[in-house]
């Protein structure tokens, strides 16, 4: 069996594994924690004397190797390109993206100095796993290095639209890039044709039936792998803290009313405001529901030195004052707004307590968060999933109440039907989506990518002989 080598922008340790938002995190450590390997990113710290000294960690069968980031590097590679060119460009928020020379410099010399580091650490047989949109030219430079593995690559993020992707200066050297992979994966079809496109469109590139696709002189193949969650131990979570301290005092401080919860990273790409906008056109629309439900939106900071979040943070606390001040009462407020992150167990007992579970980002890559929610509810008593039809989760939890996020008044229609929603239904649709989570897990998308990586590896094999 050949080793399997992780390669992500943030590395986490199990030391952090009880509390850790974002879906990469999760997924990653619950695939490495079943198959064994090396993981291999930055370490979260920055410094200006930053030596790239790679730091060796070993916990069971999981090799962590990390390296430190030099400020400049943090500020080019992380906070200027990732985070300010290519997240907003991934997520159709044109107005937010912003493009500089020294920002892509940064990425691209980023980019190199890591695969430097992680190529005399990685065997004749070993399969290299490359992840998201920081590191798309990881495996180019490997192969420049002479790293002849096989070497893969997933987007967790959505891939922009072909009219997008053009908008972003030397777009063409970042498609190039990807036919360093033998795989790339995608959540959606979607993105899977955007891609297509672009090859297609702006490189002169040729795609074949299959996923086969051709850019100048290299061959790759592109196909969907919709990630999942481990359903079945978050399920368990949420039975055995149903009766669990927080979940009672959250219980108890709702005193019979029903809760609607959102938790996401605090991030423009979730739709809040639009959601704080929709609670407040709930309570408008339809009177009866004031002093019955309450709202928990938990959104723990994220990217706190990227000036967009800095806005929308005090976008946020405007909004929440705005709602609280024009519908409490001296016993109620309609919104409670968290911004801390909570442990899982936590989590899945508070999903397993709200009627609705909102989640309405404008775009999203999958959204596991939807994923959890129908994971964590009692099957005689299951809440309702109002659910964006702009995120990947869409695609298979067909039975959720989906709606446009940029539209307050139809959140607030589909939370008042989910309200008002019979026990049948209830239990009818949570049904469907919870055969869907239950089918496609985290285990089955890791399995099904890296069967199809070493298909690829045959192929090449083959070709050769
Ligand atoms: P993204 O990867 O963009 O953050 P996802 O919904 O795909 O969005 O994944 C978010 C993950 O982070 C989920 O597993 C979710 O449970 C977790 N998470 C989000 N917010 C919190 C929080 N406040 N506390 C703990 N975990 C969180």
């Amino acid at each position: 069996m050949s080793r399997l080598i992780i390669v992500s922008n943030r590395v986490a340790y199990p030391s952090e594994g009880g509390v850790r938002a974002g879906g990469l995190a999760v997924a990653m450590y619950e695939a490495l924690d079943h198959y064994g390997g090396l993981w291999f990113g930055w370490s979260g710290q920055t410094k200006d004397d930053a030596t790239m000294e790679p730091r060796i960690a070993e916990s069971s069968n999981v090799t962590y190797v990390t390296v430190d980031l030099k400020t400049e590097d943090y500020q080019d590679y992380y906070i200027g390109y990732a985070n300010g060119t290519l997240w907003p460009l991934f997520h159709n928020q044109i107005g937010l993206i912003k493009f500089s020379r020294a920002a892509f410099d940064g990425y691209l010399r980023v980019n190199a100095r890591m695969a430097a580091l992680l190529a005399p650490m990685i065997g004749p047989d070993d399969v290299i796993w490359v992840h998201d949109y920081h590191l798309i030219p990881f495996g180019d430079e490997l192969r420049k290095l002479g790293i002849n593995n096989q070497i893969g690559f997933f987007l967790h993020t959505p891939f922009p639209p072909r009219q997008l992707l053009e908008t972003l200066p030397r777009h063409a050297l970042l498609l190039h890039s990807f036919a360093a992979y033998d795989l790339v994966g995608f959540q959606t079809e979607e993105s899977l044709h955007a891609f297509q496109d672009s090859v297609i469109e702006l490189t002169r590139g040729r795609c074949y039936g299959g996923g086969a696709f051709v850019l100048g002189e290299r061959r790759g193949n592109a196909a969907v792998f919709p990630i999942g969650i481990d359903t079945e131990r978050f399920a368990k979570y949420a039975r055995r803290t149903a009766r669990s301290r927080h979940t009672t005092r959250l219980k108890e401080s709702l005193s019979g009313r029903a809760l609607i919860i959102g938790v996401d990273r605090l991030d423009y790409s979730k739709g809040i405001p639009n959601r704080f906008e929709a609670i407040d056109a709930l309570l408008t629309d339809h009177p009866e529901h004031r002093n019955q439900v309450s709202f928990l939106q938990i959104a723990p900071h994220s990217r706190s030195d990227v000036a967009e979040y800095k806005a929308l943070r005090r976008d946020l606390e405007a909004a929440v004052g705005a709602v609280n001040g024009k519908f409490a009462e001296y016993d109620w407020t309609p919104l409670r707004y968290i911004n801390r992150a909570f442990s899982r167990l936590v989590l899945a007992g508070f999903f397993r307590a709200a009627r609705i579970g909102l989640v309405t980002p404008l775009r999203d890559g999958m959204n596991l968060v939807a994923k959890e929610y129908v994971a964590a509810q009692d099957p005689e008593d299951p809440g309702v999933l109002v659910l964006s039809r702009f995120a990947g989760a869409a695609n298979e939890l067909k039975a959720a109440l989906l709606v446009n996020p940029y539209d307050a008044d139809d959140i607030a229609s589909a939370i008042h039907r989910g309200l008002r929603m019979s026990l049948d239904e209830r239990q009818m649709r949570w049904r469907h989506m919870m055969d869907v989570v239950s089918d496609n897990t985290v285990t089955t998308w890791r399995e099904s990518y890296l069967c199809s990586l070493y298909e690829t590896q045959l192929e090449r094999v083959a070709a050769v002989g």
